[in-house]
Formats: structure tokens, sequence, C-alpha cells
């Protein structure tokens, strides 16, 4: 029997397309994060599927139709595309907080879902987010999390520190994340958040590590 194989999970606004604080709510809005194309093709080199998973509740405050925010991710996914790279899948969640679903981040519906629908082994898959509740949901399916400290990601790490400690890795971005993956894929241990690349882009080289 063939075991079951990981995924590539990416959170989108943050990590993929730069953070709107009035929320991206047309292709218009949507610009890529510096060096997220060429880091989605190489995530797509590995081999593992690719699927983004985003909360928006822009969708059930009312800001963004259900037709406008899928052409944002059809446009995204033929940029995609049209760079080299594949994702397989965009799940999304439309419910507000106070909806109590089971889909929205924290929560790990939308890795549930995908996991049923492709077949995939969630400890083995890896999930890429700018905020604590990515780190959170990762951690709920035992998935290797990583918080980028792009996007809001860096105001996200004392969260997800104090929440989940070593349980998650922390990495510049989306480029660097890509470089934690492969190494991870090749057999060596994941850097847990205690190894603090481009130490909070303080000015210090990125290559630098730092030991808390
Ligand atoms: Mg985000
Ligand atoms: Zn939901």
């Amino acid at each position: 029997m063939v075991g079951k194989a990981g995924a590539i999970f990416l959170d989108r606004d943050g990590v993929i397309n730069q953070n709107r604080i009035d929320h991206v709510k047309s292709w218009d809005e949507f610009e890529f994060v510096p060096g997220a194309l060429e880091s989605i093709r190489a995530l797509t080199e590995t081999g593992l599927p690719i699927f983004v998973v985003t909360n928006q509740a822009v969708i059930n405050r009312g800001l963004v139709t259900v037709e406008a925010l899928n052409e944002i991710h059809s446009r995204m996914l033929a940029e995609v595309e049209r760079a080299g790279g594949h994702i397989t899948r965009v799940y999304y969640c439309p419910h507000d907080s106070n909806e109590e679903c089971t889909c929205r981040k924290p929560a790990a519906g939308m890795l549930l879902q995908a996991a049923e629908e492709y077949n995939l082994d969630l400890k083995q898959s890896f999930l890429v987010g700018d905020a604590w509740t990515d780190v959170a949901a990762a951690v709920a399916v035992q998935a290797h999390g990583i918080l980028v400290l792009s996007g809001r990601g860096r105001w996200n790490f004392v969260s997800s520190w104090h929440r989940f400690g070593l349980d998650f890795s922390a990495a510049c971005d989306l480029e660097d994340a890509v470089t934690m993956i492969k190494e991870s894929l090749r057999g060596n241990p994941m850097p847990s958040t205690a190894r603090l690349r481009g130490a909070f882009h303080m000015g210090l080289h990125p290559e630098t590590s730092l030991v808390l």
C-alpha cells in the first residue's frame, strides 16, 4: 500500500499577496509579495501539491462578493501558472469570527477538508502563514507550521511563541520558508523558533541565526 503524502498549505494575505488594512476587494488591489511567485514555483518543484487556505470574512461581512473573490483567485492562479508554479486548489472560509464555523483559522477545517479530498497526510504537511492563527491550525493537525515574519508575522511572533513555544518555525518570508521545507524534505529537522532566521529583520544579515 502506498502511504499518504504531505502537502504544502499557504495562507494568502501577507504570504502570497500584500495585506491591506481595507482588505483585498478586487484584482486591482491584489499585489504579490516580492518573490512569492518564484517561491511558489520552487515549492511546485518539490512535487507536493500546494493548497491555499485563507480566511475571507469579507464575504459574509458583505465587503466582497463570492464572484469577485473567485475572480481574484482565478487570476492569482493564472499568474502562478505563468510563473511556472501550480496551486492545486484554493480553500477559503467565508465566515466571520462570531459564526463559530469549523473552517476559519485557527480552526483546521480547511486542512481537514483538503486531507479528505486529496488523501493527504497532514503530519507530513507544511502550513506557511503570517498570523498565529495559521500556526494554530497547523499545530491542531500536527502539521509543520511556519510563521513568516513578513506581513503581520512580526507582530504575530510573540503571540505564536506564547501559545505554541517550540511547536512551529519562524522564517523571514516565503522564500526562506521554501528553504526550510526543502531541507525538511531532505530529512533534516525543521528549525524551531529558537533559530530565528533574519533575526526579526533587525538589520542583521538574513543568514544570521539567533539562539534565544
Ligand atoms: Mg495572512
Ligand atoms: Zn468558516
